[in-house]
């Protein structure tokens, strides 16, 4: 009879539940409209959800009226969104509520240092993922090098090669690939011919190597990865459950594609097939961070009722009876 198995670390973590709390909250205190810059977190569901309890969501910070009571997303905002909002009379202290994640804070700062440093700071993320241009504001605005795939290593070789920099630093999106970004350094060390990229401890005490790399992923998404990878190993099927642009849960689901283990990446528990779960022994649920728990019990209620299991789920410390 199949079994299910829960990743131990899957959905939210504490910067997404943060956020969602702090906009809830300003919301049910606040009797004007809330409006939040950006989406909150990448999924579509916890959005809509919101939006039933009144809050606003705008792409554009000119649809935020003047004195707009206001929420800041956990991916962290470049300071243009600062100054745009003080335009608008919104500012910290008074209506603006910042949720940006201390890790991704971190980043920011360590960006900064290295910058301060000298070191020609290089971005490995995605381009237009608004985390990426937080940071990178904090950098070369648009002109930072962004590099989005291992495989893109000679780019950064050309870019390194072309300007000759005295001190170039690789740092990291935290919701980027933790083996994908050891093989962009592997690969360019193996590349380089004099000085190799060698890491530089987030103490950020030594700042004096040529090359250097700060490992900027945040915990919670090396946690999910490393839980997903366990599953992939153990389990006949993947289901990933993520919202469409969640940059951690589509590295979930790259990762049990990459590790040859059967995966399907789905938004809720309506878009289970259940010829995925045929003759299955061991049925693996994941879930990136920026998905709900409800959203993953109801995947495995669907996932028991397809299979018509008659065992209790595997218990994990999310999913006790
Ligand atoms: S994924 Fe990491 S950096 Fe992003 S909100 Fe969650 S804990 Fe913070």
């Amino acid at each position: 009879m199949p079994e299910i198995k829960v990743a131990k670390h899957a959905g939210f973590c504490f910067g997404v539940k943060k956020a969602i709390e702090i906009a809830e909250e300003v919301a049910q205190n606040n009797k004007e409209k809330t409006y939040v810059y950006g989406q909150l977190v990448h999924n579509e569901q916890v959005i809509k959800k919101l939006e039933g309890k009144g809050i606003i969501f705008v792409e554009s910070i000119n649809k935020i009226p003047e004195n707009a009571v206001t929420v800041l997303r956990a991916h962290g905002e470049p300071g243009t969104t600062y100054k745009l909002l003080e335009e608008k009379s919104i500012t910290k202290g008074k209506n603006l509520n910042d949720a940006t994640c201390p890790l991704v804070t971190l980043v920011h700062n360590v960006a900064i240092k290295l910058k301060n440093n000298g070191y020609e700071v290089i971005l490995f993320g995605k381009r237009n993922h608004p985390e990426a241009i937080g940071t990178s504001y904090h950098l070369k605005g648009s002109s930072t090098f962004v590099v989005e795939n291992p495989e893109d290593y000679e780019s950064v070789i050309e870019h390194l090669n072309k300007n000759n920099f005295e001190k170039a630093a690789i740092i990291s999106q935290t919701t980027m690939s933790v083996h994908g970004y050891k093989k962009l350094i592997d690969s360019l060390n193996s590349k380089l011919n004099g000085s190799k990229f060698v890491e530089i401890p987030l103490s950020m005490k030594d700042m004096t190597r040529k090359y250097g790399y700060v490992d900027t992923i945040c915990n919670p998404t090396k946690q999910r990865q490393s839980d997903t990878e366990e599953l992939a190993e153990e389990c006949d099927v993947v289901i990933v459950i993520g919202g469409k642009n969640s940059s951690n849960s589509k590295e979930l689901y790259a990762k049990c594609r990459e590790l040859g283990v059967e995966s399907y990446f789905i938004q809720s528990e309506e878009q289970l097939q259940k010829e995925w779960l045929g003759g299955k022994e061991k049925i693996g649920v994941t879930a990136g961070a920026s998905t709900p728990d409800y959203l993953i019990k109801e995947v495995v209620e669907k996932i028991r009722e397809m299979t018509k299991l008659a065992i209790p789920l595997q218990k994990t410390p999310r999913f006790q009876d």
